[in-house]
């Protein structure tokens, strides 16, 4: 537990590390004197409430300057020089950093793919979704460490980074057998349909879904951001990791080949098999590797499939290091109640491991589907802003997911548009 609270609080600290010694975590009124600033427990990681549901925070959540605290008191007090934060933030931070919600729900609140749900989670219930509250802890920290009359250096109002992602879930829609005669079907009475479909057998350009290009021209556009695609490598597969695509064909090494010579990076997109049985992730991420010539360290999971959080320890002893998975599908948000990049704390045991999570921001469906947020492209575009925003304030980093195949102006709805906006407000 010790290693968890000292990574909890050099976190909070948020590149004032060099002030690690000044913040305690105690009960001890006996060693307040030695702290300039005392965070107070508020009994959550003692053995015997630990994991039982004494630790569910109580609705309504009590606010400390306008930012919701999930366990402890709404106050500040002091006891000699030493400033108290009687809101135990270091426990709200560890609830939310570590899925510690969904940790002792194993089973409730799952959607039909078995994934926890955002719309009932607690950082809905209580309102705070499109807050990332342990930023706001982080400044509370800061201020009071300043009060106390230590240097503190603020973080910058400016995004650490930016990855545009990209999930490949279908590589080409009618270059393949069955898709091709799927396409003719589906048109049977278009004749442009029916062109569509043709064209795209002797052109790879022309088919629906490879997008790539014009995804490059527009990620371009944000100076600094980094493009990733998470490319899939099933090796056993549920029937919505179909379609295939094969990792030695033409088409494949055509795209693989555009994104090397544009600097991407490459990730897993792990199948949706894989997250019910995890020993997969390790040969689907080898596939991979052969395939691409190179070592792969990035995950997201197809579906944002990932079920439980423990099962992270499967990426880890796979030699993933990065994470891109952690966002509700049903509704956009801070998931980990960070805009932060984090590194993952395990439930069961409270150690801090060597696996980073990078928060997802947005995904396009999200906003898009009926069955999640269902909003107009106007408002899915205040949403992200609003999203956004709260990055640049706590120098967070922005991850957005657009699928190649929502390009497509035949079937990708408001995406291409919405997209092109978005990249104009990163590009600023
Ligand atoms: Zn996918």
């Amino acid at each position: 537990m010790e290693s968890a609270v000292k990574y909890i609080i050099d976190f909070l600290l948020n590149g004032n590390t060099q002030l690690s010694s000044h913040v305690g975590y105690t009960a001890n009124a006996a060693e307040f004197a030695t702290y300039s600033v005392v965070i107070a427990p508020s009994g959550f990681f003692d053995s015997g409430t630990y994991g039982t549901a004494a630790t569910e925070p109580q609705l309504p959540l009590k606010e400390l300057d306008g930012t919701p605290i999930l366990f402890g008191a709404p106050e500040i007090t002091r006891k000699g020089d030493t400033i108290v934060i009687q809101a135990d933030i270091v426990a709200s931070t560890f609830f939310l950093l570590a899925r510690y919600e969904e940790f002792i729900h194993p089973a409730d609140n799952r959607d039909a793919h078995g994934r926890y749900m955002g719309k009932n989670s607690l950082p809905c219930r209580a309102n705070f979704i499109n807050r990332p509250i342990v930023d706001e802890y982080s400044n509370l920290l800061l201020k009071c460490l300043s009060d106390a009359g230590c240097t503190v250096s603020f973080p910058p109002a400016a995004y650490k980074n930016i990855y545009l992602t990209h999930d490949v879930d279908f590589l080409t829609n009618y270059r393949h057998l069955r898709g091709f005669l799927g396409g003719i079907k589906r048109n049977i009475l278009s004749i442009s349909g029916l062109r569509r479909v043709v064209k795209s057998v002797f052109k790879l350009e022309n088919d629906t879904a490879y997008t790539f290009p014009w995804i490059l021209e527009q990620d371009s556009k944000v100076i600094g951001a980094q493009s990733v695609f998470f490319l899939k490598s099933a090796v056993a597969q549920a029937s919505s990791d179909y379609p295939n695509y094969n990792l030695k064909g033409k088409d494949f090494k055509n795209l693989v080949q555009l994104l090397k010579v544009n600097k991407c990076q490459f990730g897993l997109h792990s199948s949706y098999y894989s997250a019910n049985h995890l020993e997969y992730i390790e040969l689907e991420k080898q596939k991979l590797e052969q395939c691409l010539g190179m070592t792969i360290t990035a995950n997201r999971w197809h579906f944002l499939r990932t079920l439980q959080p423990s099962d992270y320890k499967e990426l880890l002893s796979a030699g993933i290091t990065d994470d891109f998975t952690l966002g509700y599908a049903d509704v956009a948000g801070f998931r980990l109640g960070t805009s932060r990049a984090v590194r993952w704390i395990n439930p069961e045991n409270l150690e801090v491991t060597d696996l980073t999570l990078h928060p997802l921001t947005a995904m396009d469906c999200t906003f898009s589907n009926q069955e999640y947020m269902n909003l107009t492209e106007n408002e899915a575009f205040e949403k992200i802003i609003e999203l956004l925003n709260q990055i640049k304030k706590h120098n967070g980093e922005v991850v957005l997911l657009w699928h190649n195949t929502v390009f497509s102006k035949i079937d990708g709805g408001y995406h291409k548009s919405l997209y092109t906006n978005i990249i104009k407000e990163l590009a600023k």
